[in-house]
């Protein structure tokens, strides 16, 4: 059976300073087959070779990397992965979302010259048939996340169609940038899997019976340097906010 690892941690964090950009990043095993879900951004980049080396899985041992859409904090990262065959829905490539975020068209060339494998709702990954492509547009025109059959039940890797739980209370993600009503139908479609766990964009894995149920504690650092004073370390855990300040 197919297993998923947390490379990076997804959350959804504001700061007064921009976005952090914390992707969620996931690491597949099926049978031989090591498949990378979204790679992270350039400033993840040395987390995310420490945190291959802790799985003991090298570059070079990723088979397939899916691109779940072209956001930078998503797939930015993509560059590391030349020996990669690289899994996208061609639809991200050629059409427009209605961006917020500067569409990198750079990037879609870049990956256009790679071993890229164009997908659709359905297509299986690897060669266990473990792995499967669930189109999940709204979010992006052509944003994929993935279904993994890991024992009994079927665990779904979302990206930014359901990017944390509180988008599934409300049944669309917070940032839609191509289509509302395509977004809602995206998490029904989700949800009608039954998934016993969600892998999400920017939030920790959670299942969902009997209840949201996080499956790891939520906690991060942050250190704010100062040149020739001391550092100043800020530690975050969770705890329900009442308010947000931003
Ligand atoms: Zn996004």
């Amino acid at each position: 059976m197919a297993s998923i690892e947390t490379v990076l941690p997804g959350s959804t964090v504001r700061t007064t300073l921009g976005s952090l950009g914390a992707a969620g990043v996931y690491l597949i095993r099926s049978g031989e087959d090591r498949i990378l879900y979204d790679t992270g951004h350039p400033g993840r980049k040395k987390i995310l070779f420490r945190e291959m080396g802790k799985l003991k899985i090298n570059f070079k041992d990723v088979n397939y990397v899916v691109i779940s859409h072209l956001h930078w904090d998503h797939a930015l990262n993509v560059s590391l992965f030349n020996s990669s065959k690289i899994i996208i829905d061609k639809k991200e490539l050629e059409e427009d979302s209605e961006d917020e975020y500067p569409r990198v068209s750079l990037l879609s060339d870049y990956i256009r010259q790679l071993d890229v494998r164009y997908v659709s709702n359905g297509t299986k990954i690897a060669d266990a048939n473990e792995v499967s492509v669930i189109s999940s547009p709204g979010h992006t025109a052509g944003h994929i996340s993935l279904a993994v059959r890991t024992g009994e039940a079927v665990d779904i890797i979302t990206g930014d169609s359901l990017p944390n739980a509180r988008a599934m209370h409300r049944g669309e993600p917070d940032l839609i940038f191509f289509d509302k009503r395509a977004a809602i139908n995206s998490v029904k479609a989700i949800l009608s899997y039954k998934p016993g766990i969600i892998y999400p964009g920017h939030d920790s894995p959670f299942s969902l019976e009997p209840q949201l149920t996080y499956l790891s504690e939520i906690k991060f650092g942050v250190t704010y340097r100062t040149e020739g004073e001391e550092d100043y370390d800020v530690v975050f855990s969770r705890e329900p906010s009442k308010k947000s300040y931003f």
